[in-house]
């Protein structure tokens, strides 16, 4: 029916559906139920309306949750046991992983009426979907904005990767950290023009608090507040000064401490101090001094912020501000390396109460206490993150980000308020694309770099024809490790070029889809196909993709096309459990959508979810069979029995469907005003679905159902008894 449909409508014009791709390595449930109907009933309404809705299927088939299941099934967990297993074998596994369910989310497409084309579906792991993903980088690397970056980034060490901001936020888990309150001596001062008394001595002690005591070893600087006010104090009978802000005295020091003499942040800074390891002592001319930073606040600590530059944002940010050395004595599993002294070789927060101790015997602690509070773990592995400095390649979004938003007014958002708040304030703190995953499965990044001596020529194939046109012998299967070993002449030198190591980011591949799932620019055809189709007038998804798929689709369409993806875009919100939990395997409230479907049929299924929530699909849905049963009995059984009654009737008075015109003449008072209320829910219907609104016009036909039962088939039932074929034909007409 779904063919017939696109072919009756050959030449129609078109209105476009584009699928985001699940992912089939697991079973689908009610949640993406859920997302498949709302994915059917807006295309099925607008092919009612004429329209040739052309629906294409899609697979996600890349990236790390597709790698953690297969280190689940080897039993292995990190990238040297991966690299051991081979990874031409490994990759070999993901790519079998995710077409483990496919029969299944099939068997449930088709079950639950979902009418897409299941035969010809995009998947992103196949060269021409590659070769597109690739040109679409190229072009952004003409544009000058793919580059490599140094930049402080969530990093899990086990996992040897950094993780995406989405990813952080799925993994905070409350701990107790020491945090220490630190002495740091000040071995000169800086007189500055403004003034030429400065307002600290030598010997005071700048006082930093932290809770992250491995990251003393890599101290570079103390930041303080231009416009904070500082103090020198001492605790009450102490000989040592302090220097910290007069907003944290009483907090740090106690009641009753002593202040000497107090001052703007400004006249602090320039003061050179003794830091707390000497281990690493090239920081550059500012190296070890009091900088102003715009983030210091006097919430916490001391108002004075230890800055180690390797493994903070705001500390990377300050050090670039004043030219501070980039040390990072960290390896890449989370180890000290060789300059961090007695403490090489250790895992950092291993380290941490040895560090304490050493703190303790060269007379610079002051105070340590436990710290509780909620810090990032690895979502897949619970290995706390660290904050570490490290080379990524970026997509400099912040370009587009007025272009982004001034697209987001085009884009119709139910609910109104994502466009402006979720999505529109996500769009506004906007930053730059990290792209680039130290991992295995995915889409290789296109970029070959030069071995020459001295050449630091970098290519971004586009095509695959670039990379034969510069000698490369091209693999059968694009991924690594194949790829890898295509070797390129240097343009410049004419010597070897090898591709980076990093494969990009998952969500990148299902933004691409637009155009990657026609093989666009390269298939014969792809071009008509995607302008046809470009941009899409609908799309649905989860509301949480706001920072997922709704987003890499504008950002990649506007970076390439200069403008949005999508026109229209409906969000779902959670199916929750009856009492309002989430569902999760854990707690065992998982819905099987095939008990429901069992029990009540796909028509119950898909009418709950119209319909159920009043305030829209985004609201959620508080979820059990019973709930769904429930729609059965208060609509569809309405309209069978409503049904029943006319074929009964009409059998028994031997009337034949043939002998019913399709347009009844009304006879009698009753006809006119049933026929004139379909009339008005038609309009009614109408309008709320073209606004993508299924409750309106679901809550609609329900409550014309029940009033031409109710009233026109109970007020008229004489008439069908006798065989009036008016009536017959009325409420053949109105059903
Ligand atoms: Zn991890
Ligand atoms: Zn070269």
């Amino acid at each position: 029916v779904f063919g017939r449909s696109l072919a009756q409508r050959e030449g129609a014009e078109t209105w476009s559906f584009y699928e985001g791709p699940p992912t089939a390595n697991g079973k689908p449930h009610a949640g993406h139920v859920l997302s498949r109907v709302f994915k059917d009933i807006y295309p099925r309404y607008r092919t009612m309306c004429g329209y040739r809705v052309l629906r294409k299927a899609g697979w996600d088939t890349h990236g790390l949750p597709v790698e953690l299941e297969v280190e689940k099934q080897l039993g292995i967990s990190s990238k040297a046991e991966i690299e051991e297993f081979g990874i031409a074998e490994f990759n070999q596994r993901c790519r079998e992983s995710v077409f483990t369910y496919v029969e299944e989310w099939k068997r449930l497409t088709e079950r639950i009426g979902f009418w897409i084309d299941l035969e010809d579906p995009y998947v992103t792991l196949e060269n021409n979907y590659i070769e597109s993903v690739w040109w679409s980088l190229r072009k952004i690397w003409d544009d000058e904005r793919l580059y490599e970056g140094h930049k402080v980034v969530p990093y899990c060490p086990r996992c040897g990767t950094a993780l995406s901001s989405h990813e952080v936020a799925l993994g905070y888990r409350d701990v107790v950290d020491p945090a220490l309150f630190v002495k740091l001596p000040i071995t000169s001062v800086a007189p500055s023009d403004e003034r030429p008394e400065p307002a600290v001595v030598e010997g005071d002690n700048l006082l930093v608090w932290t809770t992250t005591p491995w990251t003393l070893i890599s101290n570079a600087a103390v930041a303080a507040g231009g416009d904070i006010e500082y103090v020198r104090a001492r605790v009450a009978g102490g000989d040592d000064v302090y220097v910290l802000a007069r907003a944290r005295v009483e907090t740090v020091l106690g009641e009753n401490a002593e202040i000497l003499a107090a001052f703007p942040g400004e006249a602090v800074a320039g003061a050179s101090y003794e830091p707390p390891f000497p281990f690493i002592s090239d920081y550059g001319p500012k190296g070890h001094t009091v900088l102003l930073g715009d983030f210091v606040t006097t919430d916490e600590g001391t108002g004075l912020v230890h800055t180690a530059i390797a493994f903070g944002e705001d500390d990377f940010r300050l050090g670039e501000q004043h030219g501070i050395t980039l040390q990072n004595p960290v390896r890449l599993d989370g180890t000290f390396d060789e300059r961090a002294g007695q403490f090489a070789g250790k895992w950092v927060k291993d380290a941490d109460p040895e560090i304490v101790e050493a703190l303790r015997d060269s007379y610079k602690l002051l105070r340590e206490e436990a710290y509780e509070h909620s810090y990032p773990h690895c979502w897949r592995c619970e290995t706390p993150l660290l904050y570490y400095a490290k080379s990524s390649w970026y997509i400099r979004t912040t370009d587009v980000r007025e272009r982004m938003l001034a697209e987001n007014e085009r884009i119709g958002w139910h609910p109104e308020h994502i466009k402006h708040g979720r999505f529109g304030k996500w769009l506004e703190g906007n930053v730059d694309w990290a792209l680039s995953r130290e991992r295995y499965w995915g889409t290789p990044l296109p970029i070959w770099e030069c071995k020459g001596e001295g050449c630091d020529e970098r290519f971004c194939a586009g095509s695959l024809a670039d990379l034969r046109e510069r000698g490369g012998v091209l693999p059968e299967d694009l991924h690594r490790p194949y790829i890898d070993d295509v070797v390129l002449d240097c343009a410049a030198c004419g010597g070897e070029m090898r591709r980076v190591p990093e494969v990009i980011d998952t969500w990148y591949d299902s933004g691409a889809m637009p155009f990657a799932q026609f093989h666009y620019p390269f298939a014969v055809g792809s071009e008509e196909r995607f302008t046809e189709r470009f941009p899409a007038d609908y799309i649905c998804e989860a509301i949480d993709q706001t920072r997922g798929w709704f987003y890499s689709l504008l950002a990649e369409s506007v970076l390439l096309f200069d403008q949005t993806s999508y026109l229209n875009c409906v969000c779902l919100g959670l199916i929750l459990d009856p009492d309002g939990q989430k569902m999760s395997k854990s707690r065992g409230n998982v819905a099987d959508p095939w008990d429901v479907l069992g029990t009540h049929g796909a028509d119950a299924l898909r009418w709950y979810y119209f319909t159920a929530q009043q305030a829209g699909p985004w609201a959620g849905y508080r979820f059990s069979s019973e709930a769904v049963g429930e729609s059965v009995r208060q609509f569809l059984l309405t309209l069978w029995n409503t049904y029943s009654f006319l074929v009964l009737y009409a059998n028994a008075n031997e009337v034949g469907r043939d002998e019913l015109p399709a347009h009844p003449e009304p006879a009698e008072e009753l006809d006119r005003w049933t026929l004139s209320r379909l009339q008005g829910v038609t309009a009614e219907v109408r309008a709320a679905l073209d606004d993508f609104d299924s409750t309106t016009s679901g809550r609609a036909i329900a409550a014309y159902v029940d009033e031409l039962s109710n009233w026109y088939v109970r007020l008229s039932r004489r008439r069908f008894w006798d065989g009036d074929r008016a009536a017959l034909a009325t409420l053949r007409h109105c059903l």
